[in-house]
Protein backbone atom coordinates (compact mmCIF):
# COMPACT_ATOMS: atom_id res chain seq x y z
CA UNK A 1 0.00 0.00 0.00
CA UNK A 2 1.56 2.99 -0.64
CA UNK A 3 0.90 6.14 1.66
CA UNK A 4 -1.66 8.06 -0.46
CA UNK A 5 -3.90 5.26 -0.88
CA UNK A 6 -3.38 4.71 2.88
CA UNK A 7 -3.73 8.17 3.92
CA UNK A 8 -7.23 7.86 1.56
CA UNK A 9 -8.74 5.03 3.78
CA UNK A 10 -7.92 7.07 7.06
CA UNK A 11 -9.55 9.82 5.70
CA UNK A 12 -12.40 7.68 4.56
CA UNK A 13 -13.18 6.04 7.42
CA UNK A 14 -13.70 9.54 9.72
CA UNK A 15 -15.67 11.33 6.88
CA UNK A 16 -19.05 10.63 5.27
CA UNK A 17 -19.09 9.51 2.10
CA UNK A 18 -20.77 13.17 0.69
CA UNK A 19 -18.03 14.71 2.20
CA UNK A 20 -15.35 12.91 0.43
CA UNK A 21 -12.96 15.31 -1.52
CA UNK A 22 -9.91 17.80 -1.37
CA UNK A 23 -11.51 19.65 1.39
CA UNK A 24 -12.02 16.57 3.98
CA UNK A 25 -8.13 16.11 3.26
CA UNK A 26 -7.25 19.09 4.44
CA UNK A 27 -10.05 18.76 7.61
CA UNK A 28 -8.27 14.89 7.96
CA UNK A 29 -8.43 13.66 11.62
CA UNK A 30 -5.12 12.01 11.07
CA UNK A 31 -2.59 11.71 8.54
CA UNK A 32 -2.43 7.88 9.39
CA UNK A 33 0.59 6.40 11.70
CA UNK A 34 2.32 3.98 9.43
CA UNK A 35 3.77 2.58 12.81
CA UNK A 36 0.68 2.03 15.20
CA UNK A 37 -2.96 1.67 14.67
CA UNK A 38 -4.90 4.74 15.72
CA UNK A 39 -6.14 5.21 19.09
CA UNK A 40 -8.90 7.84 18.43
CA UNK A 41 -12.75 6.50 17.17
CA UNK A 42 -11.31 6.71 13.62
CA UNK A 43 -10.10 3.21 14.80
CA UNK A 44 -13.49 1.34 16.13
CA UNK A 45 -14.99 -0.50 13.33
CA UNK A 46 -17.06 -3.28 15.43
CA UNK A 47 -20.54 -2.40 15.60
CA UNK A 48 -20.36 -1.73 19.32
CA UNK A 49 -16.89 -0.40 19.62
CA UNK A 50 -17.72 3.00 20.38
CA UNK A 51 -20.74 2.66 22.99
CA UNK A 52 -19.97 2.99 26.36
CA UNK A 53 -23.21 0.73 28.22
CA UNK A 54 -21.73 0.41 31.93
CA UNK A 55 -22.07 2.85 35.11
CA UNK A 56 -21.02 6.14 34.84
CA UNK A 57 -21.97 9.73 35.73
CA UNK A 58 -22.59 11.65 33.20
CA UNK A 59 -21.87 14.69 35.02
CA UNK A 60 -18.48 13.99 35.58
CA UNK A 61 -17.51 12.25 32.18
CA UNK A 62 -18.92 15.06 29.83
CA UNK A 63 -16.14 17.36 31.34
CA UNK A 64 -13.81 15.63 29.73
CA UNK A 65 -14.68 14.75 25.96
CA UNK A 66 -10.92 14.98 25.08
CA UNK A 67 -10.82 11.44 27.51
CA UNK A 68 -14.36 10.20 25.67
CA UNK A 69 -13.34 10.52 22.26
CA UNK A 70 -9.56 11.16 22.04
CA UNK A 71 -7.97 12.97 18.47
CA UNK A 72 -7.20 10.37 16.77
CA UNK A 73 -3.46 11.31 16.74
CA UNK A 74 -2.94 10.91 20.48
CA UNK A 75 -1.23 7.60 21.13
CA UNK A 76 0.53 5.59 23.84
CA UNK A 77 -0.88 7.11 27.14
CA UNK A 78 1.44 9.28 29.20
CA UNK A 79 1.21 10.15 33.05
CA UNK A 80 -1.98 11.99 33.82
CA UNK A 81 -1.52 16.13 33.63
CA UNK A 82 -4.39 16.98 34.64
CA UNK A 83 -5.95 17.89 37.81
CA UNK A 84 -7.69 20.40 39.61
CA UNK A 85 -9.31 22.24 42.45
CA UNK A 86 -12.57 21.45 41.63
CA UNK A 87 -12.48 18.33 43.10
CA UNK A 88 -9.56 19.09 46.44
CA UNK A 89 -10.83 19.01 50.06
CA UNK A 90 -11.26 21.91 51.43
CA UNK A 91 -10.36 22.31 55.10
CA UNK A 92 -12.21 25.10 56.83
CA UNK A 93 -11.32 27.14 59.90
CA UNK A 94 -13.26 29.97 61.85
CA UNK A 95 -11.06 32.56 59.24
CA UNK A 96 -11.38 30.76 55.90
CA UNK A 97 -10.22 28.02 53.81
CA UNK A 98 -7.79 26.07 51.89
CA UNK A 99 -6.96 22.77 49.48
CA UNK A 100 -4.30 22.28 47.29
CA UNK A 101 -2.54 20.26 44.75
CA UNK A 102 0.49 18.45 46.01
CA UNK A 103 2.99 15.54 44.23
CA UNK A 104 1.17 13.36 46.71
CA UNK A 105 -2.04 13.04 44.39
CA UNK A 106 -0.58 14.52 41.53
CA UNK A 107 2.92 12.60 40.69
CA UNK A 108 3.51 14.24 37.68
CA UNK A 109 3.76 17.96 39.40
CA UNK A 110 7.60 17.64 40.76
CA UNK A 111 8.66 21.31 40.99
CA UNK A 112 5.59 22.81 42.01
CA UNK A 113 3.01 22.44 44.44
CA UNK A 114 -0.41 24.40 44.40
CA UNK A 115 -2.81 25.62 46.99
CA UNK A 116 -6.27 27.45 46.61
CA UNK A 117 -6.87 29.53 50.04
CA UNK A 118 -9.53 32.26 50.99
CA UNK A 119 -9.54 34.39 53.84
CA UNK A 120 -12.51 36.14 55.21
CA UNK A 121 -12.29 40.11 55.70
CA UNK A 122 -10.12 39.96 58.97
CA UNK A 123 -9.38 36.58 58.16
CA UNK A 124 -5.36 35.65 58.78
CA UNK A 125 -3.30 32.52 57.84
CA UNK A 126 -0.98 33.00 60.66
CA UNK A 127 2.68 33.83 60.60
CA UNK A 128 4.70 31.33 59.40
CA UNK A 129 7.27 30.20 57.06
CA UNK A 130 9.05 27.27 55.05
CA UNK A 131 11.45 25.30 53.12
CA UNK A 132 10.25 26.29 49.46
CA UNK A 133 9.82 29.62 47.80
CA UNK A 134 6.03 30.63 47.56
CA UNK A 135 4.84 32.98 44.92
CA UNK A 136 1.34 33.88 44.65
CA UNK A 137 -1.30 35.44 42.51
CA UNK A 138 -4.59 37.41 43.90
CA UNK A 139 -7.91 35.69 42.16
CA UNK A 140 -10.60 37.95 44.19
CA UNK A 141 -10.46 40.81 46.87
CA UNK A 142 -8.42 42.34 48.68
CA UNK A 143 -5.16 41.11 50.92
CA UNK A 144 -2.32 42.47 53.21
CA UNK A 145 0.88 40.81 53.76
CA UNK A 146 3.51 41.18 55.90
CA UNK A 147 7.15 40.08 55.78
CA UNK A 148 10.81 40.85 56.86
CA UNK A 149 14.12 39.64 54.62
CA UNK A 150 17.33 38.00 56.10
CA UNK A 151 18.70 41.75 56.35
CA UNK A 152 15.90 42.21 59.02
CA UNK A 153 13.88 44.60 56.62
CA UNK A 154 10.53 44.58 56.81
CA UNK A 155 7.35 44.85 54.19
CA UNK A 156 3.90 45.85 55.25
CA UNK A 157 2.05 45.70 51.66
CA UNK A 158 -1.91 45.39 50.48
CA UNK A 159 -2.33 43.09 47.11
CA UNK A 160 -5.63 43.33 44.72
CA UNK A 161 -6.79 40.94 42.23
CA UNK A 162 -4.39 40.29 39.60
CA UNK A 163 -1.34 41.41 41.92
CA UNK A 164 0.99 38.70 42.53
CA UNK A 165 3.93 38.18 45.41
CA UNK A 166 6.90 35.98 46.28
CA UNK A 167 8.28 35.13 49.31
CA UNK A 168 11.65 33.43 49.03
CA UNK A 169 12.27 30.18 50.38
CA UNK A 170 12.29 30.72 54.71
CA UNK A 171 11.37 34.34 54.99
CA UNK A 172 7.92 34.45 57.77
CA UNK A 173 4.84 35.97 56.42
CA UNK A 174 1.85 37.05 57.24
CA UNK A 175 -1.86 37.28 54.58
CA UNK A 176 -4.69 39.07 56.14
CA UNK A 177 -8.15 39.15 54.29
CA UNK A 178 -9.25 42.78 53.88
CA UNK A 179 -12.95 44.42 53.45
CA UNK A 180 -15.41 44.25 52.05
CA UNK A 181 -15.11 41.30 50.85
CA UNK A 182 -11.69 38.96 52.19
CA UNK A 183 -9.09 37.69 49.50
CA UNK A 184 -9.09 34.33 47.58
CA UNK A 185 -5.14 33.54 45.88
CA UNK A 186 -3.54 30.85 44.75
CA UNK A 187 -0.30 29.65 45.96
CA UNK A 188 2.65 28.05 43.74
CA UNK A 189 5.34 26.35 45.95
CA UNK A 190 8.53 25.82 43.98
CA UNK A 191 8.19 22.19 45.60
CA UNK A 192 5.85 19.44 44.45
CA UNK A 193 6.01 18.25 48.11
CA UNK A 194 4.97 21.24 49.76
CA UNK A 195 2.14 21.33 51.70
CA UNK A 196 0.11 24.48 53.19
CA UNK A 197 -0.87 22.11 56.00
CA UNK A 198 3.00 21.46 56.83
CA UNK A 199 4.29 24.50 57.17
CA UNK A 200 6.63 26.26 60.22
CA UNK A 201 3.89 28.04 62.38
CA UNK A 202 4.51 30.89 65.23
CA UNK A 203 2.27 29.51 67.50
CA UNK A 204 3.56 25.98 67.45
CA UNK A 205 7.27 27.05 67.77
CA UNK A 206 6.21 29.42 71.25
CA UNK A 207 3.99 26.31 72.38
CA UNK A 208 6.75 23.53 72.07
CA UNK A 209 9.20 26.10 73.49
CA UNK A 210 10.17 26.08 77.43
CA UNK A 211 8.44 29.23 78.95
CA UNK A 212 11.74 30.00 81.07
CA UNK A 213 13.85 29.73 77.57
CA UNK A 214 10.92 31.85 75.98
CA UNK A 215 11.58 34.70 79.37
CA UNK A 216 15.01 34.20 78.45
CA UNK A 217 14.88 34.88 74.78
CA UNK A 218 12.27 38.01 74.72
CA UNK A 219 13.51 39.72 78.21
CA UNK A 220 10.35 39.31 79.85
CA UNK A 221 8.74 37.06 82.95
CA UNK A 222 7.90 33.82 81.73
CA UNK A 223 4.55 34.19 83.00
CA UNK A 224 3.33 36.98 80.15
CA UNK A 225 3.29 33.66 78.12
CA UNK A 226 0.62 31.90 80.11
CA UNK A 227 -1.94 32.86 77.48
CA UNK A 228 -0.53 31.70 74.59
CA UNK A 229 -2.60 28.89 72.08
CA UNK A 230 -1.82 25.46 73.14
CA UNK A 231 -2.78 24.56 68.87
CA UNK A 232 -1.86 26.38 66.14
CA UNK A 233 -3.96 29.20 64.41
CA UNK A 234 -3.31 28.24 60.78
CA UNK A 235 -6.43 30.43 59.66
CA UNK A 236 -8.62 32.13 61.95
CA UNK A 237 -10.66 35.07 62.17
CA UNK A 238 -8.71 38.08 63.41
CA UNK A 239 -9.63 41.58 63.41
CA UNK A 240 -9.94 44.61 60.96
CA UNK A 241 -6.45 45.47 59.96
CA UNK A 242 -6.63 49.24 60.03
CA UNK A 243 -4.76 51.33 57.57
CA UNK A 244 -2.13 50.33 55.77
CA UNK A 245 0.18 53.59 56.63
CA UNK A 246 0.13 53.21 60.07
CA UNK A 247 0.99 49.69 59.88
CA UNK A 248 4.09 50.49 57.91
CA UNK A 249 4.95 52.64 60.34
CA UNK A 250 4.45 50.62 62.84
CA UNK A 251 6.64 48.11 61.84
CA UNK A 252 9.48 50.51 60.40
CA UNK A 253 13.18 49.56 60.66
CA UNK A 254 16.32 51.66 60.84
CA UNK A 255 17.74 49.14 57.87
CA UNK A 256 15.19 50.44 55.91
CA UNK A 257 12.77 48.54 53.11
CA UNK A 258 13.67 45.14 51.23
CA UNK A 259 15.87 45.75 48.29
CA UNK A 260 12.99 44.67 45.67
CA UNK A 261 9.52 44.61 46.44
CA UNK A 262 7.71 41.00 47.42
CA UNK A 263 4.92 42.28 45.52
CA UNK A 264 4.02 42.92 41.32
CA UNK A 265 1.28 43.89 39.73
CA UNK A 266 0.89 41.59 36.91
CA UNK A 267 -2.45 42.44 35.13
CA UNK A 268 -0.97 45.69 34.70
CA UNK A 269 1.67 44.65 33.17
CA UNK A 270 2.09 45.69 29.45
CA UNK A 271 1.67 42.65 26.75
CA UNK A 272 5.20 41.06 26.10
CA UNK A 273 3.62 39.05 23.06
CA UNK A 274 0.22 40.81 21.86
CA UNK A 275 -1.70 39.50 18.49
CA UNK A 276 -5.32 39.38 17.30
CA UNK A 277 -5.26 35.96 18.84
CA UNK A 278 -4.55 37.22 22.39
CA UNK A 279 -1.64 37.95 24.77
CA UNK A 280 1.14 37.41 27.18
CA UNK A 281 2.59 38.56 30.19
CA UNK A 282 5.54 37.93 31.51
CA UNK A 283 6.71 38.30 35.15
CA UNK A 284 9.76 37.01 36.03
CA UNK A 285 13.07 38.38 38.05
CA UNK A 286 13.88 40.56 34.62
CA UNK A 287 10.91 42.65 36.20
CA UNK A 288 9.99 41.54 39.11
CA UNK A 289 13.20 41.36 40.76
CA UNK A 290 12.33 39.31 43.88
CA UNK A 291 11.06 36.49 42.07
CA UNK A 292 14.35 34.64 42.02
CA UNK A 293 13.25 30.83 41.72
CA UNK A 294 9.64 31.48 39.68
CA UNK A 295 8.98 32.61 36.54
CA UNK A 296 5.24 33.52 35.35
CA UNK A 297 2.78 33.99 32.24
CA UNK A 298 0.28 35.34 32.70
CA UNK A 299 -2.09 34.20 28.93
CA UNK A 300 -5.13 35.13 27.11
CA UNK A 301 -6.64 33.79 24.43
CA UNK A 302 -9.60 34.53 22.21
CA UNK A 303 -11.97 32.51 21.39
CA UNK A 304 -10.85 30.26 18.49
CA UNK A 305 -7.43 31.32 18.87
CA UNK A 306 -4.35 28.78 19.76
CA UNK A 307 -1.57 29.07 21.68
CA UNK A 308 1.28 27.76 19.22
CA UNK A 309 3.37 24.72 19.42
CA UNK A 310 6.29 24.94 22.11
CA UNK A 311 8.08 23.64 24.61
CA UNK A 312 9.89 25.64 27.54
CA UNK A 313 14.05 24.47 27.63
CA UNK A 314 14.38 25.12 30.69
CA UNK A 315 11.82 23.81 33.38
CA UNK A 316 8.12 22.06 33.39
CA UNK A 317 5.20 24.56 33.39
CA UNK A 318 2.36 24.54 36.14
CA UNK A 319 -0.78 25.99 34.59
CA UNK A 320 -3.70 26.79 36.58
CA UNK A 321 -6.67 27.59 34.39
CA UNK A 322 -8.74 31.14 35.49
CA UNK A 323 -11.31 31.59 32.56
CA UNK A 324 -12.49 29.59 29.71
CA UNK A 325 -12.29 26.19 27.91
CA UNK A 326 -8.86 25.15 26.85
CA UNK A 327 -8.02 21.35 25.09
CA UNK A 328 -4.15 21.12 25.37
CA UNK A 329 -2.34 18.37 24.09
CA UNK A 330 1.20 16.88 25.36
CA UNK A 331 3.95 15.42 22.94
CA UNK A 332 6.57 12.68 24.61
CA UNK A 333 9.13 10.41 23.63
CA UNK A 334 7.69 7.36 22.54
CA UNK A 335 6.11 8.93 20.18
CA UNK A 336 3.21 9.57 23.13
CA UNK A 337 0.47 11.80 22.50
CA UNK A 338 -2.29 12.98 24.80
CA UNK A 339 -5.03 15.58 24.65
CA UNK A 340 -7.05 16.68 28.33
CA UNK A 341 -9.79 19.18 28.75
CA UNK A 342 -9.35 22.28 31.07
CA UNK A 343 -11.46 24.20 33.26
CA UNK A 344 -11.81 27.00 35.31
CA UNK A 345 -10.01 26.08 38.53
CA UNK A 346 -8.05 23.26 37.03
CA UNK A 347 -4.32 22.62 37.02
CA UNK A 348 -2.06 21.44 34.30
CA UNK A 349 1.54 19.77 33.86
CA UNK A 350 3.96 19.69 31.47
CA UNK A 351 6.94 18.23 31.47
CA UNK A 352 10.50 20.45 30.48
CA UNK A 353 10.97 20.79 26.86
CA UNK A 354 7.89 18.08 25.79
CA UNK A 355 6.20 19.84 23.34
CA UNK A 356 2.43 21.40 23.82
CA UNK A 357 -0.17 23.78 22.29
CA UNK A 358 -3.23 25.10 23.86
CA UNK A 359 -6.26 26.11 21.99
CA UNK A 360 -9.39 27.81 23.23
CA UNK A 361 -12.53 25.95 22.71
CA UNK A 362 -14.97 28.18 24.54
CA UNK A 363 -17.05 31.10 23.32
CA UNK A 364 -15.20 33.46 25.52
CA UNK A 365 -11.50 34.60 26.56
CA UNK A 366 -9.42 31.54 28.09
CA UNK A 367 -7.34 33.04 30.64
CA UNK A 368 -4.51 30.64 32.46
CA UNK A 369 -1.17 30.92 33.99
CA UNK A 370 1.54 28.98 33.13
CA UNK A 371 4.71 29.00 36.20
CA UNK A 372 7.77 27.96 36.07
CA UNK A 373 10.47 27.29 38.83
CA UNK A 374 12.76 28.99 37.17
CA UNK A 375 14.39 32.89 37.35
CA UNK A 376 13.17 33.70 33.99
CA UNK A 377 10.47 32.42 31.07
CA UNK A 378 11.98 30.79 28.24
CA UNK A 379 10.10 29.23 24.98
CA UNK A 380 11.31 27.74 21.80
CA UNK A 381 8.67 28.03 19.29
CA UNK A 382 8.56 24.90 16.79
CA UNK A 383 7.14 27.51 13.49
CA UNK A 384 10.22 30.10 14.74
CA UNK A 385 12.56 27.20 14.91
CA UNK A 386 11.50 25.81 11.28
CA UNK A 387 11.46 29.24 9.34
CA UNK A 388 15.27 29.36 10.84
CA UNK A 389 16.29 26.39 9.54
CA UNK A 390 17.51 26.04 6.27
CA UNK A 391 14.52 25.21 3.69
CA UNK A 392 16.16 22.55 1.75
CA UNK A 393 16.56 20.28 5.34
CA UNK A 394 12.67 20.83 6.38
CA UNK A 395 11.44 20.46 2.98
CA UNK A 396 12.77 17.18 3.05
CA UNK A 397 11.78 16.08 6.22
CA UNK A 398 8.36 17.56 6.35
CA UNK A 399 7.68 16.62 2.12
CA UNK A 400 6.13 20.81 2.26
CA UNK A 401 6.96 22.91 -0.87
CA UNK A 402 8.81 26.31 -0.38
CA UNK A 403 5.52 28.11 -0.78
CA UNK A 404 4.40 26.64 2.04
CA UNK A 405 7.32 26.55 4.04
CA UNK A 406 7.35 30.41 3.62
CA UNK A 407 4.14 31.32 5.16
CA UNK A 408 5.33 29.71 8.52
CA UNK A 409 5.35 32.78 11.18
CA UNK A 410 9.20 33.08 11.32
CA UNK A 411 9.23 35.75 14.62
CA UNK A 412 7.35 33.43 17.33
CA UNK A 413 3.19 34.81 17.91
CA UNK A 414 2.67 32.99 20.49
CA UNK A 415 -0.61 33.29 20.13
CA UNK A 416 -1.52 32.67 16.70
CA UNK A 417 -3.49 35.66 15.40
CA UNK A 418 -7.34 34.77 14.15
MN1 LIG B 1 3.36 30.69 53.23
MN1 LIG C 1 3.90 26.31 27.50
Amino acid sequence: MTDLSRRNILVGAAASAAALGAAVTAKAASFGNPDRPLEGRINASGPNAQSDPGPQNPNLANEFPSFQDPPATDVNGMPIFWSSFNNAHKRFQSGGWAREVTQDDFAISEDISGVNMRLSAGGVRELHWHQQAEWAVMVDGKCRITTIDEEGRPQVADVKQGDIWYFPPGLPHSLQGLGPSGAEFVLAFDNGRASEFNTLMLTDWIAHTPPDILAANFGVPAEAFKDIPLDNLWIYQGADPGPLAAAQNATKSSKGAPRHPFIFSMSDLPPTKQTKGGMVQIADSRNFKASATIAAALVTIRPGGLRELHWHPNADEWQYYIKGRARMTVFNTGPRAQTADFRAGDVGYVKKSFGHYVQNVGDTDLVFLEIFKSDHFAEVSLSEWLAHTPPKLVMEHLNLSADVLAQFPGDRPDIMPL
